[in-house]
């Protein structure tokens, strides 16, 4: 008998189509935009995974994060120090371990991948304010399924940090929850996916139920 894996829903399909092919289109576009300094998506990826962090990260967890073995990370490490684009040194808390660091030079090519390619923030620009409001709730959905069922490292997104919290009822309708690290009130367009201040909320603290049901 088929299971609904074997026959998914035609706007399922379409969708997963949609984001397999701004993947591979993304994946194909870090190459370019590397390209000038011979950059591998690997590499790339490591540079804008350091330049997000306030901190530097060892191999396994850029590896983690990036979805690569740890030999691959490792590889595309030694290139990018070969390159002089960052450097390795021992872990503080412990010593037999290595860390890795972006370099001035490291930095300056990271805001090359920062912020994505140049072409998929002009789709974006394209959306309405509402089609984007859209857009970045449903893609914190997916990626928090992702990182739930193990295929991606776990988004450091606000709904799953310790720091959001619902605001009161009088205050809900301009910004319905607030960073209580920032102080600030958060309104839906100020969801962040990828924040450095992330701090994980356990099960029974986390407003990710709350937030995914409203
Ligand atoms: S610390 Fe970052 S992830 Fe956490 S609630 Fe504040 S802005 Fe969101």
């Amino acid at each position: 008998m088929a299971s609904r894996r074997d026959t998914p829903d035609p706007l399922v399909r379409q969708i997963a189509f949609g984001l397999t092919t701004v993947g591979l289109s993304l994946r194909a576009d870090t190459w370019r935009t590397g390209s000038g300094r011979n950059l591998s998506p690997t590499q790339a990826g490591i540079l804008a995974l350091l330049a997000a962090r306030t901190g530097p990260l060892r191999p396994s967890a850029l590896a983690a994060s990036l979805a690569v073995s740890l030999p691959t990370a490792s590889d595309a490490v030694g290139t990018l120090e070969a390159k002089g684009l960052v450097r390795r040194a021992r872990d503080l808390q412990d010593g037999r371990a290595t860390t890795v660091h972006l370099t001035d030079e490291g930095r300056r090519a990271a805001t090359e991948f920062e912020s994505g390619p140049a072409f998929v923030q002009d789709a974006v620009r394209a959306l309405s304010a509402d089609e984007r409001g859209t857009l970045l709730r449903a893609l914190a959905k997916v990626m928090y399924t992702l990182g739930e069922r193990g295929e991606t490292p776990p988004a450091r997104m606000c709904p799953t940090c310790v720091f959001f919290a619902p605001r009161a009822a009088r205050q809900r309708r301009a910004a319905p929850y607030r960073c209580r690290l920032l102080d600030a009130p958060l309104a839906a367009s100020d969801l962040r996916l990828d924040c450095s201040e992330h701090d994980p909320a356990d099960a029974d603290e986390s407003q990710w139920h709350r937030w995914a049901a409203e």
